[in-house]
């Protein structure tokens, strides 16, 4: 069930049917969301994002998505996101799978084009929150996933203490395959 709905009008608002899963998952008009307050709630299943697959060791469980359109504490147009769930990540260093609770929070200020964006070092700049252009079909589930693959870790581990792997295997980049090679190559060294 898609929880979308126009606070002053009461009225549905528009969602783009997805094919998979049958799921609607909005295409919103990034400023007017903002400006009309609208709101986004639903849960969405981890099959459903394309580029997160690669990071996951299962991709069952799903998200709890809150899409919510404001006005920043200076008036400009804003949206706030919350992403919450548990994410099951191979581990880097032992292969073993670990659950990564994820929790985040993020603030969005809608700007009119990129060159409204205020630079690093200006006064205006606040770097609490990512600048987003205004676009009249933005797919909140593009919006979420960009969000998602900005924390999760390069490498994801385990705790020290949890992890079963010795440290031997140690790679700079997360690629399952590369930590498989890794990992063979140093038992044979060892054995
Ligand atoms: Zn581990």
């Amino acid at each position: 069930m898609v929880l979308i709905f126009d606070r002053e009008t009461d009225k549905l608002y528009h969602a783009r049917l997805m094919t998979a899963h049958a799921i609607n998952i909005p295409v919103i008009n990034s400023l007017d969301f903002a400006r009309k307050a609208l709101e986004f709630r639903d849960t969405i299943p981890l099959l459903r994002f394309s580029r997160l697959g690669e990071y996951l060791a299962a991709s069952n469980g799903s998200l709890e998505i809150t899409l919510i359109g404001k006005a920043d504490s200076s008036g400009k147009p804003a949206l706030h996101l919350q992403v919450q769930g548990v994410l099951e990540l191979a581990c880097q260093r032992c292969l073993d799978s670990f659950e990564y609770p994820l929790d985040v929070t993020a603030e969005f200020v809608i700007v009119a084009s990129e060159d409204a964006i205020p630079s690093p070092d200006s006064g205006e700049y606040d770097d609490e929150v990512d600048y987003l252009v205004a676009e009249t079909q933005m797919p909140v589930i593009d919006l979420v996933e960009d969000e998602i693959l900005l924390t999760l870790p390069l490498a994801p581990k385990h705790a020290d203490e949890a992890c079963s792997g010795t440290g031997r295997v140690e790679l700079e980049k997360p690629s399952p395959f590369a930590v498989l090679k890794g990992f063979k190559a140093g038992k044979s060294q060892n054995d």
